[in-house]
């Protein structure tokens, strides 16, 4: 049963709930290489690096699992300056990197028009820009889009509407939805995506999640087991939610043979090679981080985040192992390799 499920997944990039459930509770290893198979197929052997630049760590959000959420009270909280965040992208530039993700978090300081001066400096440079700055209204979106800014990420974290109220106090389930739907209609390359292993989460949520960014029609998905950070109220939950996270992301890659999905830096920090294994199974991305190294401590969403060496020549050889090259495109949704 399990091979004709992935059989018919190959085949068809479509998969029903119950088929979904029974992949994540498989132990079976050759979803990952099925996964893998795919993302040759559909997307080459390249890997496409985008240069992260947390550029602040303020937000006006409470997001229960996060160390950046308003209560934490224990973080220093930095915002950096117009250019210092020019000076990281123009690092970027120089070490050829051919895409900039700025990420965030809520920070109201970053007015539209602030903003819109920064993207249209960023866009100087022979590059794709990515946002990762949380929820917006939409006549901001548009400016942004309208300033030059390509694709943005913006996680719905669980589709679970009862959970997502009790992670996320003062913020609304619709409203999450209201953005990505304006994202996707303004044009931007829309990412999003889920946690995995949230407390109360269930298998046919998890299930739920993969069909909703398939009914998206997402262009990148990311997949981030949670990890308990001291500092919130989430602090006791243990668990390790690697293996989840993979099936997750492995079957997410079945159902959009064709977008970018990150090795995320949260599987690297709960293994030990857990970009490379993500990478081999289903994944095409990884996001180096360039942002500088006094505040890059400070961003602390959960406790020991790895920090993935940016040195194109490093990665290229780690790459070069499994058989993989970094690619030279910018690397939008309909670019192979
Ligand atoms: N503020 C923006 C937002 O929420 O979309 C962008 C920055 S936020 C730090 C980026 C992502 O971090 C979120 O989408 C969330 O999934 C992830 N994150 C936050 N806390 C985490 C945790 N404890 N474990 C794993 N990932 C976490
Ligand atoms: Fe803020 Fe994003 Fe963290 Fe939520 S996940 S507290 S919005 S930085």
């Amino acid at each position: 049963m399990f091979y004709k499920i992935l059989e018919a997944a190959k085949e068809h990039s479509s998969l029903s709930k119950k088929q979904i459930i029974e992949l994540l509770l498989s132990k079976d290893q050759s979803l990952f290489e099925t996964a893998n198979k795919i993302r040759e197929k559909t997307k080459g052997n390249g890997i496409h690096l985008r240069a992260l630049i947390e550029f602040t760590n303020f937000c006006r959000c409470n997001c229960y699992y996060c160390g950046l959420r308003y209560d934490n009270h224990k973080i220093k909280r930095y915002r950096l300056t117009e250019d210092q965040i020019l000076l990281s992208v123009d690092n970027a530039m120089k070490a050829d990197y051919k895409t900039i993700v700025l990420q965030g978090g809520e920070d109201m300081f970053w007015s539209k028009d602030k903003f819109c001066n920064l993207i249209k400096k960023i866009k100087e440079y022979d590059v794709a820009l990515t946002l990762s700055i949380g929820e917006r209204p939409k006549d901001e979106y548009k400016a942004f889009k309208d300033a030059g800014a390509d694709r943005f990420l913006l996680r719905i974290e669980t589709t679970d509407k009862t959970l997502y109220r009790k992670l996320h106090p003062n913020m609304s389930f619709e409203n999450r939805l209201r953005c990505l739907k304006d994202l996707k209609e303004l044009g931007f390359e829309t990412g999003t995506g889920c946690l995995v292993g949230l407390p109360n989460q269930t298998i046919s949520s998890l299930a739920d999640d993969i069909l909703f960014f398939k009914e998206l029609n997402a262009d990148m998905v990311g997949i981030g087991p949670f990890i308990p950070h001291p500092n919130t109220p989430l602090s006791n939950e243990q668990k390790d939610n690697f293996d989840l996270s993979l099936r997750v992301m492995a079957i997410t890659r079945l159902l959009l043979p064709d977008i970018n999905i990150p090795a995320t830096t949260a599987m690297e920090t709960l293994r030990e090679n857990g970009q490379i294994i993500a990478l081999q199974s289903g994944a095409n991305v990884i996001m180096p981080n360039f942002t500088t190294s006094e505040y890059k401590k400070e961003y602390e969403i959960y406790p020991n985040k790895k920090s993935s060496n940016n040195c194109i020549n490093d990665i290229s050889e780690q790459i070069k192992k499994i058989g993989r090259k970094i690619s030279t495109s910018k690397g939008f949704r309909s670019d192979y390799t």
